[in-house]
């Protein structure tokens, strides 16, 4: 049977209005069906940053989920420009210590497990500033970097020496390389397929690239954990896809791949790490979650119900505690300027005069604002310095290191509010 294959060109695209697209199909097969989840209404983009002095309206696109029944992909309906989004990249990696704790041991597993050495090579599809890489390039294996965003690549060349190309990875960068000899033993795409419009071409890229025996390790948040746990603040215009093991065994195949392998990990709020290569079937981890998802209902819209109703007690209740302290003449801060505060934020309406500013350890963000909300970013310091109240806490995923870097706030009495999986107060 000729399965059929979403196509990025199918989209109603108009980049030069800025209007986004909204998907005929199913990015990923095709299918004309795709059935809405939730909407989150018109939110801003969560990581365009406006400098504080800039007074312009951000522009606003629907930020609403689709399911498609036939091979079990949420997506977001409307697919902006790439390029309204990634002219001003502010995110680095290496700002947060857990992100790179996690990096270190993957590699070293995958360093061992492999018995990858000089005559091998690793490549990771948005290599960032090289903080992934550089552990495999300390072991001694040579390394290859794709990263789009040309201010980033420099660091990871500079200060890393890792090579980088500035290319979008896909089907024609696959077949490129492939053409000139590229092959690889593993190729890492941590964070990134979830972000790819074109993800067939990005299927097809990682098939052109792997050796007979190479394996693509890609992670991404899996749809499963977010809906158990309430994590809508992860939805945002940037991150197009919810990924299931179903959706991506579906697409897998298409390319001439299987899941050989899965792990469930604790980043982001709970992700997938796959091993995608080449095989006769899925695997038995594979299996085992196809089986557990097929139980779920987790293809069928029936499954994200709750979860609308979910997120919609989490404004209510949000906005009801920040209205009530602030009548008792509370201050409050808020911690983490990730997308996640822009989401939350602009998603229960709160702006400046709720919570008076964000702290956040990276300079680059710092003397800019959330955006959607005029609510100012300033240095972590601030928490000691000011002492508000409440701090909300928007960066969930790495509460622990926050509440440790945070111990003399709290001893002295300051109280975080944790908005996910339900509001509450710490
Ligand atoms: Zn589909």
């Amino acid at each position: 049977m000729a399965e059929r294959e979403g196509r990025v060109e199918d989209l109603e695209v108009s980049a030069a209005s800025g209007v986004p697209a909204r998907s005929a199909g199913c990015l990923s097969c095709g299918d004309g069906g795709l059935v809405d989840v939730l909407s989150l209404g018109a939110l801003p983009l969560a990581n365009a940053y406006p400098a504080l002095d800039d007074s312009r309206d951000e522009p606003r696109f629907p930020l609403d989920l689709a399911l498609c029944p036939a091979c079990g992909l949420v997506q977001l309906r409307h697919v902006v420009p790439p390029e309204a989004m990634f002219a001003d990249y502010l995110y680095f990696s290496s700002y947060s210590a857990s992100m790179l704790e996690h990096a270190k041991a993957l590699a070293q597993s995958l360093v061992a497990e492999r018995g990858l050495g000089a005559g091998s090579l690793v490549m990771e599809v948005a290599s960032n500033d090289g903080y992934l890489l550089q552990y495999f390039a300390a072991a001694g294996v040579p390394v290859l970097g794709i990263e789009p965003a040309a201010n980033v690549a420099v660091v990871a060349r500079e200060t890393r020496n890792i090579p980088t190309l500035v290319e979008w990875f896909g089907r024609d960068l696959g077949r490129r390389l492939a053409a000139e000899g590229t092959q690889a033993d593993v190729i890492l795409g941590l964070n990134v397929m979830a972000h790819v419009p074109d993800f067939n071409g990005f299927l097809a890229g990682l098939a052109s690239l792997l050796k007979p025996e190479g394996v693509a390790v890609i992670e991404a948040p899996y749809v499963r954990d977010m809906v158990e746990k309430a994590e809508f603040d992860t939805i945002y215009h940037e991150h197009l896809f919810y990924f299931s093991v179903s959706a991506v065994a579906a697409a897998a195949v298409r390319h001439g791949l299987v899941v050989q392998r899965v792990e469930r990990v604790p980043v982001h709020g709970g992700s997938l790490r796959l091993f995608l290569g080449r095989g006769a079937s899925h695997g038995p981890t594979a299996q085992r979650l196809l089986d557990e998802e097929a139980a779920l209902g987790l293809t069928t819209p029936a499954y994200y119900a709750g979860f609308r109703r979910a997120v919609e007690r989490i404004r209510t209740d949000l906005t009801a505690l920040v209205s009530r302290l602030r009548r008792e003449g509370a201050s409050i801060g808020g911690y983490g300027a990730a997308a996640k505060a822009t989401i939350l934020l602009n998603y229960c309406g709160l702006s400046a005069r709720d919570v008076d500013f964000v702290a956040d350890r990276s300079p680059y963000k710092q003397g800019r604002r959330i955006p959607g909300c005029g609510i100012p970013i300033v240095a972590a310091d601030a928490i000691a310095e000011r002492r508000p109240d409440y701090v909300v806490l928007f960066v969930w995923n790495i509460k622990d290191e926050v509440m440790r870097q945070e111990d003399a706030y709290r001893r002295a009495g300051g109280r975080f509010i944790v908005a996910v999986p339900g509001v509450r107060i710490e």
